[in-house]
């Protein structure tokens, strides 16, 4: 926490296998095929570490969205893979896990090269948690059940009623760039467990390990045109995935703005939807905690990946009493937190996702220090070559200042004092989100109070942004429509069909 040798922000050397993942030609993964593209436009790819571009991939066309959703439609159709035995659903879906943990190690290379997080977090977290996802969703393939329901104005026995579970068809899913496997496969897993066939999109900055997967596809054993992967650009390839009319659902991760433009282009085809959208999540630190434990714990909950994560805890609330300490715990990580070059084997947080991002990042801290606000830490950037924004804290902050209204989606943090319970509630539900909180207090009684009052889809109680596939996620208010993971996960991508047959 104390070492203060300076940062060299050169990235590493690229292990030999992924430099020879980067130099592939630009393709689409299509019915378990690597296929070129309608046209020649690609797209460059950077590492954010450098700033430098690292290899090319496919502007999809929209003849290739169609290609891709052909593919798709035709697989759920023919019944390939709908109609298999659920223990070969499940094995399947399995066997893509086992796959990915034999190459956990390069996939967190490639998503640290990518994404710019470091290599050790993408290894600890993103990798496993993708595993996970797929291990808990692959289980629900054979535990699709409907039920027997006695009819409520028919006599007993006069008629049979029973209710079936059946895939929801094609899915198109989108997904961002915080998370790129793990959202990948977050995505993917509840749709194949259900028997939906699907076509996937990372974001246009973090393509890579999605690609990668593709190459595991069929060797796990899935059926051509089951899980179709394609790059491209949101408002070209994502905007036909999601008006397409072959398709069936709709599977979006990313910001409000786009979210509620989905929601609204899904609308002509009548597409089931669900969106996981922005944040701004509150940090409740009550004044019975110990402060040096739980400064961290806050700290944490805004740096973990350089904040760009729906679910940070953008919005520090102190108890009057501790808030000095909290602040001064806070700024004594900023070593631990300090942006290194993703392969720094010493990194716990690295760049930003792209220079788009950090000039909007850097913007919104600008923007508060203009508004008024002090910098209690950072509010710079190092002079280097990648999109490294140092950890910050704003206090003297207001409810009226845009960096405590909007989602910033960087390392920044607001502190704010309060006095009681219910002005902390009130304030931590004063935001047009509502996607998780965290309360930190040793009093039981005050923290199921505050979980009952905070408006928001998780509270964490003495931890932050905790996920766990078993537990449904998702937002209130502006922060999204529908759960993921857990059993909720898995409804999203099936119908309830009722059957009623006289006797
Ligand atoms: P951010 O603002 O964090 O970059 P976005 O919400 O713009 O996040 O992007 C998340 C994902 O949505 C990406 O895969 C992106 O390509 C896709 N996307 C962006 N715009 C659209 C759109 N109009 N229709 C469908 N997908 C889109």
């Amino acid at each position: 926490m104390n070492d203060m040798t300076p940062i060299d922000y050169q990235q590493s050397a690229y292990s030999m296998a992924a430099k020879t993942f980067l130099s592939r030609a630009p393709k689409l993964f299509i019915d378990n095929e690597w296929t070129a593209s309608s046209h020649d436009a690609t797209i460059g790819v950077e590492d954010p570490s450098s700033g430098r571009e690292i290899c090319r991939i496919v502007d999809a066309s929209d003849r290739d969205v169609d290609r891709a959703v052909a593919a798709a439609r035709t697989a759920f159709d023919d019944g390939r893979w709908t109609g298999l035995p659920p223990i070969r659903r499940e094995r399947i879906i399995n066997r893509l896990a086992d796959l990915l943990e034999a190459h956990a190690d390069e996939f967190a290379e490639i998503e640290a090269i990518d994404n710019g997080k470091p290599k050790g977090m993408a290894a600890a977290v993103d990798v496993p948690g993708a595993i996970s996802q797929l291990r808990f969703m692959a289980g629900w393939a054979s535990k699709l059940n409907g039920e027997v329901i006695q009819p409520y104005t028919m006599p007993t026995g006069a008629v049979f009623g029973y209710t079936l579970r059946e895939p929801v068809g094609v899915a198109a899913q989108i997904v961002p760039w915080n998370f790129p496997l793990l959202m990948a496969c977050l995505k993917i897993a509840p749709a194949l467990a259900a028997g939906c066939t699907l076509v996937l999109k990372p974001a246009e900055q973090t393509p890579l390990t999605a690609l990668r997967l593709a190459d595991l596809v069929a060797e796990a054993g899935f059926p051509a045109g089951v899980i179709n992967i394609i790059t491209g650009y949101g408002h070209t390839a994502g905007d036909r995935m999601v008006k397409h009319p072959d398709v069936d659902k709709v599977a979006f991760t990313g910001s409000t703005e786009i979210g509620k433009l989905i929601n609204r282009n899904a609308t002509d085809t009548l597409k089931h939807v669900t969106l996981e959208l922005g944040g701004k999540s509150p940090v409740v630190i009550m004044p019975d905690v110990d402060v040096a434990q739980v400064a961290p714990g806050a700290a944490g909950a805004i740096f973990f990946n350089s904040g760009q994560v729906c679910i940070a805890g953008s919005r520090l609330f102190a108890h009057r009493s501790i808030f000095d300490q909290v602040i001064e715990g806070v700024a004594a990580t900023a070593p631990f937190w300090a942006p290194r070059p993703s392969l720094d084997p010493q990194a716990h947080a690295g760049p930003l996702v792209s220079k788009e991002q950090f000039d909007r990042v850097m913007g919104y801290i600008e923007a508060g220090k203009r508004d008024g606000a002090s910098v209690a830490m950072g509010g710079d950037a190092p002079v280097a070559d990648g999109y490294y924004v140092n950890p910050t804290v704003l206090v003297d902050v207001n409810p009226q200042m845009s960096v405590v209204r909007e989602e910033i989606f960087g390392p920044v943090v607001v502190a704010q004092r309060f006095d009681d319970l219910d002005e902390v509630a009130k304030a931590a539900n004063d935001t047009c989100f509502g996607l998780g909180a965290g309360v930190w207090t040793k009093d039981v009684a005050v923290m199921h109070k505050l979980a009952a009052k905070i408006k928001s889809g998780t509270v964490w109680g003495n931890c932050h942004a905790v996920i766990d596939a078993a537990l449904p996620f998702g937002g209130f208010k502006e922060s999204g429509i529908g759960r993921e993971q857990g059993r909720q996960g898995i409804e999203a991508y099936l119908e309830t069909k009722s059957v009623i047959i006289q006797l």
